[in-house]
């Protein structure tokens, strides 16, 4: 007896393929992956073991990522109260707070990309950013904008090095750290599996992709989100060994009057930057690719590329108001 539109031949070739994997899986190596849920978005690892090593091992592996991204966020969420950023933001304009050395580090590197960006990249750009609820479609009024904007200032973020402290010389500063803490945990959960002798593997969060190496021969693709079209890749970037940031005004965001208000704040102004819709970044450093895809973000079209154009060692795609597809010089080809 032959089940419907299968015979015996056919169950002979699935036999042989089944057996085939088995055998590649045990003398080739083989590929593990998890997706779960962190930081308010979804994570995923990838990676490729050699044979010698077992499923055991990437079980541990795929733990210690998990807990990393975990601790992370539990350090720098500012939904959790008892996180380091909340008590930043409920001490540190009353007296210096003693942070972790890696926060510190974090807090300069923000400060760094402030600067080169003259302020379009900001982390205190929650003095202001706070008071919306995009869930709840709910802005602030424009009254509130104009008195919360003098907090915010980068400048005003003190950081002592030397006692690992961090203080704020104004008393209405908040700082998040959601544009850079995602990078920041995608290159920690990247060390961690180098470091354990992998050199094959994707991490990624949400917008945030890191990669060693690459798909065993092939390139890694990876998918830029369509902006206006939730489910479809605009387009899929080949791509091995590097960091990939997306910022896009449709992560978070409702529609009022038909003005898109969404998470990424022009500091200079307390509302949504609109110049464009999305930006990648491509770079080794997935910690300034995060940074950086915030940065060009809010700096648009023509300020956005000529700082990549002019930063060595990272590429950009734009997706600007027109929906057309701008790439950085490194990406054109002659
Ligand atoms: P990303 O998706 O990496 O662009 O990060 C967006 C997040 O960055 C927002 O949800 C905010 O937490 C944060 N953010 C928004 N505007 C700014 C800004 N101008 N500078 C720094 N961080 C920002
Ligand atoms: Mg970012």
């Amino acid at each position: 007896m032959t089940m419907v539109g299968f015979n015996i031949s056919m169950y002979k070739k699935l036999v042989l393929t089944f057996s085939l994997l088995l055998v590649c899986s045990t003398v080739c190596g083989q590929w593990y992956k998890e997706s779960f849920k962190v930081m308010g978005t979804q994570a995923h690892v990838e990676f490729w073991l050699a044979p010698e090593q077992s499923i055991q091992i990437a079980r541990v592996l795929i733990e210690a990522v998990k807990d990393e991204m975990h601790r992370i966020d539990k350090e720098m969420s500012p939904y959790k109260v008892n996180s380091l950023l909340s008590v930043i933001n409920r001490q540190a304009s009353i007296s210096p707070v003693k942070i972790s050395p890696e926060l510190f580090e974090l807090l300069k590197v923000s400060s760094e990309v402030s600067k080169l960006s003259d302020g379009a990249f900001d982390i205190t750009f929650a003095s202001v950013g706070y008071k919306y609820d995009y869930r709840a479609s709910k802005r602030p009024k424009k009254e509130t904008i104009a008195s919360a904007l003098s907090s915010i200032d980068y400048s005003a973020v003190i950081l002592d090095e030397k006692n690992l402290t961090v203080s704020f010389n104004q008393a209405a500063i908040k700082i998040d750290l959601g544009g850079i803490a995602k990078g920041f945990a995608v290159k920690q959960c990247l060390n961690i599996l180098a470091s354990n002798g992998v050199e094959h593997a994707l991490v990624s969060a949400g917008g945030d992709t890191a990669l060693i190496g690459d798909r065993l021969g092939r390139d890694w693709l990876v998918g830029i989100k369509h902006p206006r079209a939730e489910h479809k890749t605009a387009v899929q970037i080949p791509l091995n060994n590097e960091a990939i940031s997306t910022s896009g005004d449709y992560e978070r965001y409702f529609i009022e009057d038909g003005v898109r208000y969404h998470h990424i704040i022009n500091p200079k102004t307390g509302d949504s930057a609109r110049k464009v819709v999305s930006v990648s970044i491509i770079g080794k450093d997935a910690t300034y690719v995060d940074a950086l895809s915030t940065t060009v973000f809010v700096m648009g079209l023509s300020k956005g590329m000529a700082l990549i154009d002019k930063l060595s060692g990272y590429e950009a795609i734009i997706i600007d108001n027109q929906q057309t597809m701008h790439f950085s010089k490194g990406l054109q080809q002659n």
